[in-house]
């Protein structure tokens, strides 16, 4: 499979934020976010190829409880993905994706593996700021039934905002997390907390690894 790297870190969002985590960056996506931050991992030759049995192999070896598959867009993969989370042993797993891929089959075919790892899903739902408000609904209903994940907004503006705004009603029962673009600053971060204490269901993250400057 292509990678563009493996590294230890803390995670930076999500129901597991602040945990040590391995991280595996798939490379490649098919967005091109107006706001990517792996812009490095998508195109381009800063890629190398490991088969998943190597990459499993070393990462059971790490004391690290939770692993981090990210990207990139590691649905981009999805028969390597699988192998990968396949050999992976007695961990708790995020897959980091961006909402445009179904995630049923994969963790249906996931589970018929009866490994001793839990899957879960850290899944983007793209605003219009974006560039790429892609997302495919039926994560919805599989989120909610299946528990196995959560869904991430990013806002950057007030048009992000709305359209957050819009499809709340749809998410209850799924939780839910929105953070500011980190690099809007201050003011925009008091838009987005106001916007916040207005609603429920829906819980303000502030993207850890930028905070700390980490990868
Ligand atoms: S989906 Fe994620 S990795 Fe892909 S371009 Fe958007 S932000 Fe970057």
């Amino acid at each position: 499979m292509k990678l563009h790297s493996v590294f230890t870190s803390l995670q930076g969002e999500g129901r597991f934020q602040g945990y040590p985590s391995d991280f595996i960056r798939f490379f490649g996506c098919n967005l091109n976010c107006s706001y990517c931050d792996t812009k490095q991992a998508l195109s381009g030759d800063s890629f190398y190829l490991e088969t998943p049995g190597s990459v499993a192999e070393k990462l059971n070896r790490s004391d690290i409880f939770d692993i981090c598959v990210t990207g990139g867009e590691p649905f981009c993969q999805p028969d390597e993905l699988l192998e990968l989370l396949k050999l992976l042993r007695g961990k708790r797993i995020s897959v980091e994706t961006n909402g445009s891929f179904e995630l049923e089959p994969l963790y249906r075919r996931f589970s018929e593996a009866e490994t001793d790892s839990a899957l879960y899903f850290s899944t983007d739902w793209k605003t219009p700021s974006s560039g790429n408000p892609l997302f495919d609904e039926r994560n919805i209903g599989f989120l909610k039934k299946s528990g196995a994940g959560w869904i991430k907004f990013v806002a950057g503006n007030t048009e992000d905002l709305d359209f957050i705004d819009e499809k709340l009603p749809l998410l209850d029962g799924v939780e839910t997390y929105l953070s500011p673009v980190f690099e809007n600053g201050g003011e925009w971060f008091a838009a987005v907390e106001k916007f916040i204490k207005g609603r429920r269901n829906i819980r303000l993250q502030l993207q850890l690894h930028k905070i700390l400057g980490i990868e």
